[in-house]
């Protein structure tokens, strides 16, 4: 429990100080300095569930999402960015032999390398079944053509872990996941460029023209139902970092209207510039509620499949909704990029595509509540 305080302690401060501190330069185009993943690494943000033997912290996925909120609460994209990188060190842990984790994850912890897991392509997304990436088994290992986009660190990771198909397009069951060294020959990244597309998140894609992959990490048969296992765990984080997000508009606008005065009283004084603070923390508290019963779940080791997507679902719909209230209470003032506002408000749009867009999830809610219940059949 004092090392969950520990890391959790250390995460705020280097939060609320040295991300704090460079996150209004990410608002207009800038990105993160390496020295701010190594200062992450240095306090283990780089493997924070990790575990002790193999050189991380150890600690649970509840201490995990507590300190994605505390980092998403300044900036999501730099969140999005740590936690991708410490999910595949995790990954080897899990699935890599000896020799591939001595080789990448010390560098992971580290931070000299970023890593990102890549599905996403330009001819797919939410169809997961229908990526196109090929690997092709030949005497000198796996070979992987195809490309990736839109993937978090895809502009700068150094490792990834690529998911292509093994078998007859379309066949979900012939999906395998692959370590790919992307310093490698026949690699070409490029960055994405938007302004939605955070730069701290180093959103980015690659092409793979007949690259050889480390290994085989997850093999057909066991690769796309881990996808749909594991995706629980990223939805909901993505909420709590959702949730994260908006308790800090709230509070930077709450601030804000105790100071500012107009027509002769603080902005506070007056009921209709009080009213969409009321509406926030009541959905607020709604989607911490539902993260908290998803996060639990998921310690329990129970199937968190329909609290992950309701707890996302509920999180990006409260910070789509009220992010931009909270952005007109504070005025034009809260344009300016010492402010969370446009960076959160760009990011809970993000969230809504990350790990699940929301019109999927809503269909996976419909099928398996109905499901559960005695609805009649027609
Ligand atoms: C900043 C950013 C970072 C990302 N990082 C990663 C990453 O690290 N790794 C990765 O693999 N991917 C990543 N993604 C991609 C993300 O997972 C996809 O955007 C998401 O899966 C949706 O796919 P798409 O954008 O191709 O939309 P599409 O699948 O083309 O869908 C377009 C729209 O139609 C809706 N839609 C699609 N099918 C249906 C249907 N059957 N019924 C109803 N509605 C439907 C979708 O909800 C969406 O609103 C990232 C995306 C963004 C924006």
């Amino acid at each position: 429990m004092s090392g969950a305080c520990g890391i959790i302690d250390r995460s705020r401060a280097f939060a609320e100080g040295p991300v704090a501190s460079a996150a209004p330069g990410w608002s207009m185009g800038g990105q993160p300095d390496p020295d701010l993943f190594r200062m992450a690494a240095a306090i283990g943000l780089t493997g924070v569930t990790t575990p002790k033997e193999f050189g991380g912290q150890g600690h649970s996925f509840a201490t995990l999402v507590a300190v994605c909120e505390i980092l998403a609460a300044v900036d999501f994209g730099f969140a999005m960015s740590l936690v991708n990188t410490q999910n595949v060190g995790l990954r080897l842990c899990r699935s890599a032999s000896d020799a591939e984790h001595s080789r990448y994850l010390p560098r992971i912890l580290a931070a000299e390398i970023s890593a990102c897991t890549a599905l996403t392509e330009p001819g797919t997304g939410s169809d997961v079944a229908a990526i196109a990436t090929r690997a092709t088994q030949t005497s000198g290992g796996w070979r992987l053509t195809g490309e990736k986009t839109w993937i978090v660190n895809g502009r700068h990771a150094g490792l990834a872990v690529v998911f292509a198909q093994c078998s007859n397009a379309g066949d979900a069951d012939g999906i395998g996941g692959f370590l790919v060294d992307l310093d490698r020959a026949g690699v070409r990244r490029y960055p994405v460029n938007s302004g939605f597309a955070q730069t701290s998140m180093g959103t980015g894609g690659f092409v793979l023209e007949d690259v050889v992959a480390e290994a085989l990490v997850l093999p057909p048969g066991t690769a796309f139902k881990s996808i749909l296992t594991e995706i629980n765990a990223a939805r909901t984080y993505v909420a709590a970092m959702c949730n994260a997000m908006l308790g800090a508009a709230v509070a930077q606008a709450a601030d804000y209207g105790a100071k500012r005065r107009s027509f002769g009283n603080p902005l506070a004084h007056y009921a209709a510039w009080r009213h969409p603070f009321g509406a926030a923390e009541t959905d607020l508290a709604a989607s911490r509620a539902l993260t908290a019963r998803a996060v639990d779940m998921i310690v329990e080791g129970a199937d968190a499949q329909l609290a992950a997507a309701e707890a996302k679902i509920a999180a990006v719909q409260a910070a789509q909704l009220h992010i931009p209230q909270m952005l007109h209470a504070m005025g034009a003032a809260g344009l300016k990029p010492e402010y969370c506002f446009a960076r959160h408000l760009a990011a809970a749009q993000v969230a809504g595509f990350t790990d699940g867009a929301t019109s999927i999830l809503r269909d996976r809610v419909a099928r398996l509540t109905r499901s559960k219940t005695d609805t009649p059949k027609r």
